[in-house]
């Protein structure tokens, strides 16, 4: 079975290709040669996923997957949520992202997060989706190199580390990426 994975990030689809099992083989938009952008306009890590499942599908009609993913803080009303990329504004890079969860969480004693993913496939013209959610705490100092994003700031649950602070493989074992992922292939595998 192939299936397109309507992402640009290269290494996300290598990622998720080591995840799912090799009779199911992941194209990516550089495989089927597509290079524009995918329209991300939703106000909802759902509703985006959706949106860029059925963009690509709309255009090639074959089977298709999507994700996106936000950091949602409690004590923030579950920002930045769907505006994790780009909370910074016109300033957004990873750094200033964190700086700014850091600068608005200073005042909460409250500091809990999580990440979720949301995937949404298109198989067979129908829509199916599966959540991926990692609950932590966000820290008040950046630690580790590993990873991107929220990394530095964000311990999940049950461990000490934060994301970058662990390797690929260690985060990958448990990600919120990696969960919804799983709950797609068994569906995949139940078909
Ligand atoms: P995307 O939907 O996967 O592109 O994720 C949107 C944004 O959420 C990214 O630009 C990152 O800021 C953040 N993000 C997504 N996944 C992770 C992660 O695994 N660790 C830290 N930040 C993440």
């Amino acid at each position: 079975m192939k299936i397109i994975f309507a992402t640009a990030n290269q290494n996300k689809a290598n990622e998720i290709q080591k995840i799912v099992p090799a009779e199911i083989e992941i194209l990516s938009l550089k495989d089927i040669n597509f290079e524009g952008d995918i329209p991300e306009t939703q106000p909802t890590i759902e509703g985006n996923a959706v949106q860029k499942a059925n963009f690509i599908v709309d255009k090639f009609a074959m089977n298709c997957f999507a994700d996106d993913t936000g950091l949602e803080i409690e004590a923030l009303n579950g920002e930045p949520g769907v505006y994790s990329a780009r909370y910074a504004g016109e300033d957004r890079s990873d750094e200033n992202n964190m700086n700014l969860v850091l600068e608005k969480l200073n005042n909460f004693e409250n500091k809990k997060a999580r990440f979720k993913t949301v995937i949404a496939l298109s198989l067979n013209k129908e829509l199916h989706t599966f959540e991926g959610i990692v609950e932590g705490t966000i820290i008040s100092e950046k630690r580790g190199m590993n990873g991107f994003g929220y990394d530095p700031i964000f311990i999940p649950i049950g461990t000490d580390k934060t994301f970058a602070e662990m390797t690929m493989e260690e985060k990958n074992q448990n990600s919120h990426r990696a969960r919804a992922i799983r709950k797609m292939v068994e569906f995949l595998q139940e078909k």
